[in-house]
């Protein structure tokens, strides 16, 4: 290289149009506009100014030499004693950075980070500190722009999947509504039919009763469900407490079932005789309902569902087996979520809206639900739920 580089020592002028020492270091630093950088002393007098100051915080070199930093600073940061906390830590530390509001001359604010370091004397003493400012007001915009950004993004994306959800119940709970209102209405023909034509039979009025009335009984558990996803999005069930025997309500909801045909011989009930807790008596019976009422929809006669209470380590547990279909891997704990259904389950006519319900008056109770495949086909629903306590208290 030509000229060779030349190192002056301290002693002679510098090789830069023959400045004295450091001259070129400190024309160096004034130059400097997008970094305030000064010297303040040991007490946090401010020494030096550059150009970078001047323009960050908008003071004149005479303006602000010989006043204190803290002015840099807002007043609930000067009443917390930030400015002498960073001189502190500087000191024991050797160097603080630190982020925040700094306050221009103006009084606009600006957002600042600054690296404060302790230039030390020969006995280990902060003389002065180098304090260097950059302002990142832009910056930081730029980062709230894009968070505000992100934040619509994701807004607009759940209110996307609310409207996909919205649809998919909109054709879910018309199929599922229509198929027992156009029962209902065959029924109604069939007997109006039968009256003009004179065959209107005791027998087959029965018969017509009887389809209208599963289908309305169909309807109104839908309705039920319905409202009662409603009222979850709402804000949630209302949950009473009161003492409840689960034993006599699991007793009350098998009596219901064995109404039916040849569903009787196939509930088997075990457990403890009685198992009290403090919860919603009608809640809960709603939930065992909707367990049994899955495990005889996803099994078939007659294969047994057994439905075991009992109490266990402090807690009152209900278990629900079926021999059905047993769970898909792959739902996950999909099968407990709004309109939520297992692809093996498509044969079967639901909405999906049982077990999200069950998971959340459950829930509520203080409780837990958790669904598991049975090693030899079917599946077991566990409810576990605490002894709870009466409005507070135990
Ligand atoms: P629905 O029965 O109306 O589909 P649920 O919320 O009660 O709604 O159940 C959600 C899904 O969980 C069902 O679609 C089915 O895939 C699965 N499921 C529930 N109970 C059982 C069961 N006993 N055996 C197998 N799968 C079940």
């Amino acid at each position: 290289m030509w000229p060779p580089p030349h190192h002056p020592s301290s002693s002679e002028v510098s090789p830069i149009r023959n400045l004295p020492p450091g001259e070129e270091l400190r024309l160096l630093v004034d130059a400097v506009t997008d970094y305030a950088i000064f010297l303040i002393d040991a007490t946090g007098h401010v020494l030096t100014w550059n150009e970078g100051a001047r323009r960050i915080k908008r003071y004149a070199p005479e303006e602000i030499i010989g006043r204190h930093f803290s002015v840099f600073y807002t007043d609930e940061d000067r009443e917390s004693g930030r400015p002498s906390r960073l001189l502190a830590e500087a000191t024991e530390h050797g160097r603080v950075e630190d982020e925040g509001w700094r306050v221009r001359s103006d009084g606009t604010r600006f957002w600042a980070d600054v690296v404060i370091t302790a230039l030390r004397d020969d006995d280990g003493q902060p003389y002065v500190f180098a304090k260097v400012t950059r302002d990142l007001t832009e910056r930081r915009a730029a980062e709230e722009q894009r968070m505000a950004l992100a934040a619509e993004q994701r807004g607009r994306m759940a209110a996307e999947e609310a409207l996909r959800v919205r649809d998919r119940f909109l054709s879910i709970a018309s199929h599922e509504l229509k198929t027992p209102i156009a029962r209902v209405q065959i029924a109604a023909e069939s007997i109006a039919h039968a009256l003009d034509t004179d065959r209107l039979t005791a027998d087959r009025l029965r018969a017509s009763v009887g389809r209208i009335t599963r289908a309305t009984e169909r309807l109104g558990v839908l309705v039920g469900e319905l409202l009662d996803v409603s009222r979850i999005d709402a804000g949630g069930l209302a949950i009473e407490r009161v003492p409840v025997d689960l034993v006599a309500v699991t007793s009350e909801v098998i009596e219901r079932f064995t109404d039916l045909d040849d569903t009787a011989q196939r509930l088997r009930v075990s457990g403890d005789e009685r198992v009290l807790i403090i919860g919603d008596p009608s809640r809960l019976d709603q939930v065992l309902m909707n367990l049994i009422d899955n495990a005889l929809k996803y099994s078939t006669a007659p294969s047994q569902i057994g439905v075991d209470v009992r109490h266990s380590n402090g807690s009152a547990v209900i278990r629900v087996t079926d021999e059905g279909i047993g769970l898909d891997e792959a739902d996950g704990g999909s099968i407990f979520s709004a309109f939520g259904r297992g692809d093996n389950a498509s044969h079967v006519a639901g909405i999906g809206l049982g077990l999200f319900i069950v998971r959340d008056i459950v829930e509520r109770h203080g409780g837990s639900v958790i669904a598991e495949s049975r090693p030899d086909g079917g599946s077991t629903f566990t409810v576990t739920l605490p002894p709870g306590e009466v409005d507070g208290h135990a």
